[in-house]
């Protein structure tokens, strides 16, 4: 069965201690960002740590092999979800160089962490042509709809929330 989407509230009102949830490692202070920074979010960590959640750090893009500083990309059009289908491919954005393997293979490996951990719930950054849950970059914009990871956690059954 597909995962849900959540908002973060919601995402929270369902970790208990001892309850394991993968986060977007650049929410956690991690510079894996494709500009080599961090999205930090105390506030959060520090509620998940209170409810003693088992945090798991994931990073798709990386886990897919592409490096820090990496060129921006996305799709030329849909989502995560076509990407994960098969029926699109990500490209960086200036010099056209497909990058789907290495989105699709990070995306295969947030799920494999997730079944590894057992870990059903996935917080994420919002807008991430990989992480972002309800709305990622394509087509030179951003469109409504999950990045190449978030779609594969979402079909693997885990349920997902996207900080902004
Ligand atoms: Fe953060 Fe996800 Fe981008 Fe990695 S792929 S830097 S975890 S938003």
């Amino acid at each position: 069965m597909e995962g849900e989407v959540l908002t973060i509230e919601q995402l929270l009102g369902r970790v208990q201690s001892g309850t394991r949830v993968l986060v977007s490692a650049c929410l956690l202070g991690q510079p894996t960002r494709y500009d080599g920074a961090h999205r930090e979010d105390a506030q959060l960590l520090d509620r998940l740590q209170k409810l003693g959640a088992i945090i798991t750090p994931i990073c798709p893009e990386m886990a897919g092999g592409l490096p820090v500083p990496r060129p921006a990309a996305e799709s030329r059009q849909g989502d995560g979800r076509d990407v994960w289908a098969g029926r699109e491919q990500v490209f960086t954005v200036e010099s056209g160089v497909d990058v789907t393997k290495a989105f699709v293979d990070g995306a295969r490996a947030a799920v494999t962490t997730a079944e590894t951990v057992q870990a059903r719930l996935a917080i994420l950054q919002e807008r991430s042509p990989s992480c972002g849950v309800q709305s990622t970059h394509s087509g030179g914009g951003l469109v409504d709809g999950p990045g190449v990871a978030a779609a594969a956690l979402l079909a693997a059954g885990i349920s997902v929330a996207a900080v902004n």
